[in-house]
């Protein structure tokens, strides 16, 4: 039996351009798309496609291998990746015109070595650290590793082409930080200059900044999560036109009667207080379903013929039992996780809520087992 048959990630390629069409528009500066991590569980080759016909002038992925990879798939556009560790393959980088990232002196050493190799000048972006204390060059290093960046252009080795910051609360938009991390973002260009240093190219908003802070937007802004028609937002954002390009599916394996007090699943954690039916759906952990997903209580739901279904129980490696409330479906009825708002179908969101944690995780990790189909 085809892997399709039991379960599948449906793609809509066709929402990740109009996402990109829309976030181009709203923004009104060049978008880098970023589709790291296999495009956020969307498929990196075909989201990369989709956001480059969407108008997506740049994409982003975090590490070289990423960008190599959509390199060997065909990609010839504008590239940046950041994520980088001793040692790193910067030749290869430079020789595929990968824009690559650096945060510190010493990583302008590696990369000026890797130019060397290459016999290419590089393509360098400048990360600076104005908050988020994760990658990036720590204030106090600013001015030397400016001047160091600076020194390597002069000798032929890079051109700046970039310099770059990343927000910590911009899906919290009443954060100080916010506003902290912008006049710090000030502070970096303005030393930037000084050292001689004129890149093209200034960003700092990710998705949340982009949509929420006009001023946060300048030369261009670096979206993930809305590109994939996902609210980067929740709670802070109006409708803003996207659409979620992920819908995943299954089908009920089985479904059958149970009496009150049968109890469901490993450690029995639910036990029907009444006669209800259940069904089986073949995913689970092996398919990136979260077990915090399992439902004594709070559990998430899924739609069955229209109607929202909870999951009662753990979810198991491969399967989860939903409570159709006495509906008798046939085996083999269609299941949807979650996929864009429809009535009786909830949403990645939706799932994330249930989780405790981000619509992020829901689409990247789900995946393992089940076959992506592109729509
Ligand atoms: N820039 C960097 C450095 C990131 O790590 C990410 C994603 O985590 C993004 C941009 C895109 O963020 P978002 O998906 O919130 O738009």
């Amino acid at each position: 039996m085809p892997a399709a048959n039991r379960a599948e990630i449906v793609v809509d390629l066709a929402a990740i351009r109009a996402n990109v069409r829309r976030l181009r528009e709203l923004a009104g500066v060049p978008l880098i798309a970023v589709v790291k991590a296999d495009g956020y569980g969307h498929g990196m080759v075909e989201s990369a496609r989709a956001a480059r016909d969407g108008g997506a002038e740049w994409l982003a992925t975090a590490t070289i291998d990423e960008a190599l990879a959509l390199r060997a798939a065909g990609d010839r556009g504008r590239l940046l990746c950041w994520l980088t560790v001793p040692g790193e393959d910067y030749a290869a980088a430079i020789a595929a015109g990968i824009d690559v990232t650096a945060y510190s002196v010493a990583e302008l050493d590696e990369i000026a070595a890797g130019a060397t190799e290459a016999g290419l000048r590089a393509r360098v972006q400048l990360k600076v650290d104005t908050g988020l204390s994760r990658g990036g060059a720590p204030r106090a290093d600013w001015a030397a590793f400016f001047e160091r960046a600076r020194a390597g252009e002069l000798a032929g080795s890079w051109k700046v082409t970039g310099v770059w910051s990343h927000f910590a609360c911009a899906d919290e938009p009443d954060h100080p930080a916010n506003d902290q991390q912008e006049a710090r973002f000030h502070e970096a260009l303005a030393l930037a200059e000084e050292a001689g240093l004129r890149p093209d190219l200034r960003h700092l908003a990710n998705s949340a900044a982009a949509v929420l802070r006009p001023g946060a937007r300048f030369d261009a802004v670096r979206c993930g999560i809305a590109v994939y028609g996902l609210d980067p937002a929740p709670g802070h954002t109006q409708d803003l036109g996207l659409v979620p390009a992920m819908t995943v599916r299954a089908r009920l394996a089985m479904v059958k009667d149970l009496a009150a007090g049968d109890s469901v699943s490993y450690g029995h954690l639910w036990t029907a207080d009444r006669p209800t039916t259940v069904g089986l759906v073949p995913v689970g952990y092996g398919d990136g379903v979260p077990r915090h997903a399992s439902g004594p209580h709070h559990g998430a739901e899924v739609g069955v013929g229209g109607k929202r279904r909870p999951i009662r129980g753990r979810v198991c490696m491969d399967q989860v039992v939903v409570d159709l409330g006495g509906d008798r479906p046939d085996a083999g009825e269609a299941v949807v996780l979650f996929g864009p708002p429809a009535a009786g179908v909830p949403t990645a969101q939706d799932w994330a809520e249930a989780c405790g944690t981000i619509n992020y995780e829901i689409v990247t990790r789900i995946g393992g087992r089940m076959p992506r189909r592109y729509v």
